[in-house]
This record gives C-alpha cells, sequence and structure tokens, in this order.
C-alpha cells in the first residue's frame, strides 16, 4: 500500500515499517496511543485534522502512566503528523495513528522504567468505521469496562483495547453493530470505541469522567456544541442501564465513529429506531466543522496540503 509512516526517527514508506517479533509492546500492549482523522476538502483540496493538539495531550498522559518518553514535544508531534499526511499524498478521508511504545526488544520483562520507548506514526485510508448510514443496533456486552484500578481507561493504552475487542467481537458475532459497556459498579460507560449520549426532552446526558469512560474529544466537542449552539442541558452524571431502552435519544460520539445514532438496544427500538432529531442536529453542526467548512472553528482544526498518493 503506498504511505509514509514515521519510525525510529525516520519517514519511511509504510511497507518498509516494521518492528521485531521481540518488541515488548507486541507481547504486553505496552503502548499509549491516539486515533485521528484526516477528513479531506474536496472543494479547497486539503486534509483536515480536528483537535490534533489535544489528541497529542491525551496521548502524552498516557505516556507518563507508561512511564514513557516519546522524545518530542507536542509542536513537533503535529509536525510529524503533517509531513506524514503529505507525504503519504492520500486525497481522501484518512485515519491517523500515531503511538508511542515501548520498543525495546526484550521479552520477560515486567518492569516499563527499565525499557526503552518508539514512536511511530502513519495514515491510511478511512471511510465509514461502523459500517452503517443510519442508526446502529446495539447489545449490551456481558464484558464490565475495565476499572482505573486495573487499567486506567482515561487513557488510550493498547492493552486495555482487548476489553473493547472482546466485547465488540461478541456484539458482530451475534449480529448487532456495536457492544455498549457497563462499568464495575453496573452503570452505562461507553461503546467499544465511543463515548455514549442520551437525549430527553431538552437535556443531554452521559456518563460522568468517573464513571471509568475515555475523555473523549468529540464528546467534548458535542458538550460544547449542544450546549453553545442548541441551548441544551448537560448532564455529566452516573447514568443506570435502564435508561438506554427509555430515552428518546441515544447516540455515540467518537473521532472515528463521529456522531453515530443509535436505533435500538438489545432489540429494543430507541425512540423509533431512527436518527432521533437532536442526534441529526449535532451531526449537521459537526460534520462542516471538522472538514474545515464553519470558519467559526477553524481554529481547532490543523491543515495539511498532501499532493496525491504515489501508486
Ligand atoms: N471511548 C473509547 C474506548 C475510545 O476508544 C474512543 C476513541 N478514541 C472514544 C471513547 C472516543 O474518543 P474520541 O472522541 O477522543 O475519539
Amino acid at each position: 500500500m503506498a504511505g509514509v509512516a514515521f519510525l525510529n526517527g525516520q519517514y519511511v514508506p509504510l511497507e518498509d515499517a516494521k518492528v521485531g517479533i521481540m518488541t515488548h509492546a507486541l507481547h504486553y500492549g505496552t503502548g499509549a496511543f491516539e486515533g485521528i482523522r484526516g477528513n479531506w476538502n474536496e472543494a479547497d483540496g486539503k486534509m483536515y485534522m480536528f483537535k490534533l493538539r489535544e489528541h497529542y495531550e491525551r496521548m502524552l498522559r498516557g505516556c507518563k502512566m507508561l512511564w514513557m518518553d516519546p522524545g518530542y514535544t507536542i509542536d513537533e508531534l503535529i509536525q510529524i503528523t503533517i509531513e506524514v499526511v503529505e507525504r503519504s499524498g492520500f486525497q481522501q478521508d484518512i485515519y491517523i495513528r500515531p503511538m508511542a511504545f515501548k520498543s525495546e526488544e526484550k521479552v520477560a520483562n515486567l518492569n516499563l522504567r527499565s525499557l526503552a520507548d518508539g514512536f511511530m506514526c502513519l495514515a491510511v485510508p478511512f471511510g465509514n468505521y461502523i459500517d452503517s448510514d443510519g442508526a446502529i443496533s446495539c447489545q449490551v456486552a456481558s464484558y464490565r469496562r475495565i476499572d482505573d484500578t486495573m487499567i486506567p481507561p482515561r487513557f488510550k493504552l493498547s492493552g486495555l483495547y482487548l476489553n473493547s475487542i472482546l466485547a465488540k467481537t461478541d456484539a458482530i458475532a451475534m449480529g448487532f453493530d456495536e457492544a455498549i459497556l457497563l462499568n464495575m459498579d453496573g452503570h452505562v460507560c461507553e461503546g467499544t470505541g465511543e463515548n455514549i449520549f442520551f437525549v430527553d426532552g431538552d437535556t443531554i446526558a452521559t456518563p460522568s469522567l468517573e464513571s471509568n469512560v475515555l475523555p473523549g474529544i468529540t464528546r467534548d466537542t458535542v458538550i460544547a456544541l449542544a450546549r453553545e449552539e442548541l441551548g441544551m442541558k448537560i448532564e455529566e452524571r452516573s447514568v443506570d442501564r435502564s435508561e438506554l431502552y427509555t430515552a428518546e435519544e441515544v447516540f455515540l460520539t467518537g473521532t472515528a465513529a463521529h456522531i453515530q445514532g443509535v436505533g435500538s438496544v438489545d432489540y429494543r427500538n430507541v425512540g423509533d429506531g431512527g436518527i432521533g432529531p437532536v442526534t441529526r442536529k449535532l451531526q449537521d453542526l459537526y460534520f462542516p466543522i471538522v472538514r474545515g467548512q464553519n470558519p467559526k472553528y477553524m481554529h481547532q482544526l490543523t491543515v495539511a496540503e498532501p499532493k496525491g498518493a504515489a501508486s
């Protein structure tokens, strides 16, 4: 595949960007990563990356948790990302994956502080995350969201994602589009890669940060848009499972998933089973913002100018 990756301080063709089989992160999931979208704007021929600084701030918090130092400042990480996107050349929507990881080729060593760190960044073409433009079907997972006292879910730590992967795999095997995890208290936590919101009248509720959710960048954005643009009330609180079945609207948010309407949970329709009016309004506000089509929010975007992928 065409594309350029940044690995060990160098830009290399994606197909040549390899790590050895003894790499610590491969064995133990010792990485802190980000999921960033590059949104292609056909009209002006530019790639827009939304809240890039916030993504790298979160990655660096995850690095701190894992005693890692990727060796670059946030400004340098932003520059590396622009360079990867421009050198990769894709003129379509892309997914950007930076990751700081324990790169030392050493097995049977569980002491983070004795292991060397690496950093990589790559970009690949990317369309819809969940293969549906309509409202999706969800299942409450039998797996519980991992607790802060186990592996802190407030960072994007590679190994943590086994929790999401087990839940998502079961949901898909059983014919659902996505899983919703409860936390150890039995309260609603989040989707496998998305935060969750509930609409009732003029109020939108979402699990509070101490519910063990990932502090989502899209979550923050949607909270601000709902308050400032729609004049709605926001409640960040503990949310009961039963609210999944009775809310007027439920939607999921994430960089990959954008704003995704939920049509049913455990076979019960949410509202009339379609995308609700508040979800639709938020989608209509959000998409132009992340694609560089709303001048008011331009300051939250980083721009790259890919010139076309080498074939
Ligand atoms: N929760 C989890 C578990 C995730 O992996 C993601 C995706 N990063 C989100 C929520 C949404 O976060 P964001 O809006 O920052 O992409």
